[in-house]
């Protein structure tokens, strides 16, 4: 769960490329952000970017209001999921869920069982026998307050919150194969299920379903859905293909050649598109677009289109007056 402040954040890559210009955005905790746009748009860079697996050259990234530009990938408390699975292929499906939790050593605070607890009380009387400890007797007192400290998860813990992806995903059946043995869509499950399994504030994805074929990517699509429903948490979701971006984001960012088109609602986009660009890559077939004058009659907008007119009304009437738009 967190906010996601880009401000004025650039890429630019050994040889002057710059993939991505000024980049201006504010992600709202738990808000389903889509980037889409044509490939080569800078769409990947900037997830990067917020993942940490590139640099930011210039401006900067917070998560949950934290400057994370020298944050290292791993203490930024995301999670995310890639096009190609990478997927380890010498673990099952169980190890390579279980994977990112076994790599956190991260103090964890578990209840002392009863036993736990009779054993440093035990202790606690050996010591007042003998007298004179009290620094010792006080710092088991606090530590029969706060419970156990363990570096890392528990190996029940490990298994439990694999167990709860996988059901979640229809996986349980895989758990002990190789993903080498495993069809493209149960890869990509278990590529999420090992995104999910871990804490994060931050999900990322970048085209999760892109090698899928088109039946399973609609399956998928809905599963993502469902997916976000249970996770709730922020989701920053990469995509070339504008039905995705229309079916799945909060707010969708239309992207061009390293700069920002257009952010805003699905219907926004496709009913107010801000340019050209937009309103030609979102909606499917294609937008038509025709060479037209704009005439104004009384104050309002008329389009004139091989000798007749068309009279612009309401909203987009308005838009155009308020923006002074000369006509011709
Ligand atoms: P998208 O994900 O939208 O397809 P990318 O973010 O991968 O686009 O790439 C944006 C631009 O940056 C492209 O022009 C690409 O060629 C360039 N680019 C990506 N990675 C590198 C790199 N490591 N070095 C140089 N240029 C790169
Ligand atoms: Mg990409």
């Amino acid at each position: 769960m967190a906010r996601v402040q880009l401000e004025n954040v650039k890429k630019i890559y050994s040889g002057n490329v710059t993939a991505v210009h000024d980049f201006n955005l504010d992600i709202a905790d738990k808000e389903f952000v889509v980037f889409v746009g044509p490939s080569g748009c800078g769409k990947s860079t900037t997830l990067r970017m917020v993942a940490g697996l590139e640099d930011i050259s210039e401006g900067i990234c917070k998560i949950d209001g934290e400057v994370v530009n020298d944050l290292q990938s791993k203490d930024r408390h995301i999670s995310m999921v890639f096009q190609n699975y990478a997927l380890y292929p010498h673990l099952t499906v169980f190890e390579n869920m279980a994977f990112p939790l076994r790599l956190d050593k991260k103090e964890h605070v578990y209840p002392w069982s009863e036993e736990e607890l009779q054993k440093i009380n035990k202790k606690i009387e050996a010591l007042k026998a003998k007298g004179g400890q009290e620094d010792k007797i006080a710092k088991l007192e606090a530590s029969k307050e706060k419970g156990k400290v363990v570096k890392g998860y528990s190996q029940d813990e490990i298994f439990q919150k694999v167990i709860d992806a996988a059901r979640v995903l229809g996986i349980t059946q895989y758990l002990t194969r190789k993903p080498k043995a495993l069809s493209g869509g149960q890869r990509q499950r278990v590529a999420i299920g090992r995104a999910m399994v871990k804490d994060c504030k931050v999900f990322l994805m970048d085209e999760p379903l892109s090698n899928l074929d088109a039946k399973l990517r609609n399956q998928m699509r809905a599963e993502i859905i469902l997916l976000r429903k249970r996770i709730n948490t922020t989701f920053i979701y990469v995509t070339h293909d504008q039905t995705e971006a229309m079916t799945l984001g909060d707010r969708i960012v239309c992207m061009r050649d390293g700069y920002i088109m257009q952010v805003g609602s699905p219907t926004q986009l496709f009913d107010m598109p801000d340019n050209l660009f937009v309103a030609q890559f979102i909606g499917a077939p294609m937008m038509n677009t025709f060479h037209t004058n704009l005439v104004e009659k009384g104050g309002k907008y008329h389009v004139e289109f091989f000798g007749a007119e068309f009279p612009i009304t309401g909203e987009k009437g308005e838009m155009l007056k308020e923006k002074g738009v000369q006509t011709r």
